[in-house]
């Protein structure tokens, strides 16, 4: 159990209590991506203050933060001098300098989720082994240094095998696959050697992804979004259906197993639950994310409390907001890069132009400054009476790119 030892926890220090405002503080955030942009949408609703720090000049939320400081979110010097100008610390990606973290906490410094909770989450074979000894279903896993070890793994887990890095992997790319031993070398070299930590995970042959966006106050208080569906292509979040289509017994399921996976972290923000449904009806976790995530884009528009929105309002200690959702279904659709440079822009305005004239859409771009092939460069959600409806109106949407590239 994680009680907080923190009896203070609840307030943010006196002198930066709200004077006329929703919030007078500064929320500093470590990222300044398409994740940072959407915090900056949903806290200028309540003129709450974003700075991000960021090294990219042009980064997506550079343009709509209250303030940006150029510079590495894994820099040390850099993290010290950006945490003086915010009242609370948060993040928008978990790679980065968790030790300045730990120390600036020391500090008095107010991280919001707590350093513990990204040291760990960054790290993912710490993380498996974290949710493991906290009783929460996941795949067999196991630490690798070589290449006798990958054998014994594939031994014992079967093929095909799931090699991933321990550190700095998103969308996919820390993943590797063996489909036999004869594999192993190559997936291991695809992913940099054994010198950059890797483990393996028994392959998951899942019928469904879910996953769980799941809110926590700084009184500890959790509220659960409902549950969705993820499909991925090439391990790459692709679209979102929400509410997912399965049995309320797998809701309830996935909800208690997301419920106990944050529960055994420490600190205030939103979190991502990805969870794996198996043909037996077994909900494993695959990983957390301690930030909003792709999985919860889809609740700006479907739900009476954005994830962005819930991120802030934990992170301040404003009470926690209505995670239901307000429309029936919604599907999410992400805009991923294709080609390099123009003709990969070209194609994904083609797509946002049919998008624009169906109703019910929303349409995000990131504004990134460069394309690159598998990159989120934008999303798409469609909301409406039914998960049916939305998903035959994205059809729709996207048959018409196949017809115009004939
Ligand atoms: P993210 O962008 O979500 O942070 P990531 O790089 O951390 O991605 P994972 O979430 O570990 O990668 O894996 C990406 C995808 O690969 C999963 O969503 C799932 O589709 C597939 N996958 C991961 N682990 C397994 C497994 N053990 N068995 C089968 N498929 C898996
Ligand atoms: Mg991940
Ligand atoms: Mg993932």
């Amino acid at each position: 159990c994680h009680a907080s030892t923190d009896t203070n926890d609840t307030t943010l220090r006196k002198d930066y209590l709200p004077v006329h405002g929703v919030s007078e503080v500064i929320v500093g955030v470590l990222g300044g991506g398409q994740l940072g942009r959407m915090l900056c949408q949903a806290a200028s609703e309540m003129a709450i203050k974003v700075m991000v720090l960021d090294p990219l000049v042009n980064c997506p939320a550079s343009s709509i933060a209250y303030d940006h400081m150029v510079g590495s979110f894994d820099d040390s010097a850099t993290v010290q001098e950006f945490a003086k100008r915010c009242a609370v610390l948060t993040v928008e990606i978990e790679h980065v300098d968790v030790a300045t973290m730990e120390k600036l906490e020391q500090q008095g410094v107010d991280c919001q989720p707590k350093a513990s909770t990204i040291r760990i989450i960054q790290d993912k074979y710490l993380q498996k082994v974290h949710f493991s000894r906290h009783g929460i279903p996941l795949p067999d896993f196991m630490q690798i240094d070589d290449l006798e070890g990958a054998k014994r793994a594939g031994d014992l887990f079967g093929y095909p095998l799931m090699l991933k890095s321990r550190r700095l992997a998103y969308d996919g790319r820390g993943n590797a696959v063996a489909k036999n031993d004869e594999e192993l070398t190559s997936a291991v070299n695809a992913l940099g050697g054994f010198a950059r930590g890797l483990y393996v995970e028994k392959w998951t042959p899942f019928v469904k992804e879910l996953a769980v966006i799941v809110g926590r106050g700084r009184d500890n208080s959790i509220s659960c979004y409902p549950v969705v569906e993820t499909i991925h292509k090439e391990n790459i979040c692709h679209v979102v259906k929400a509410p997912a289509h399965v049995p309320w017994k797998i809701r309830e399921l996935a909800i208690d197993i997301a419920h106990k996976a944050v529960s055994s972290l420490e600190g205030a923000g939103v979190f991502a639950v990805e969870l794996f449904l198996t043909k037996d009806g077994q909900v494993l976790l695959n990983e957390v994310a301690p930030r909003p995530h792709n999985s919860g884009h889809h609740t700006i528009e479907s739900c009476y409390t954005s994830q962005f929105e819930q991120h802030l309002r934990a992170v301040l200690g404003l009470p926690l907001g209505d995670p239901s959702m307000k429309t029936p279904a919604a599907i999410m659709y992400n805009l991923l890069g294709e080609d390099e440079g123009e003709p990969g822009f070209h194609l994904a305005h083609q797509l946002i132009g049919r998008a624009l004239n169906i109703q019910g859409t929303a349409v995000h771009w990131y504004d990134k400054p460069e394309m690159r092939k598998q990159r989120k460069m934008g999303h798409i959600t469609i909301v409406g009476s039914s998960v049916g409806i939305v998903e035959a109106q994205l059809k729709s949407m996207l048959k018409e790119e196949g017809s115009e590239t004939q």
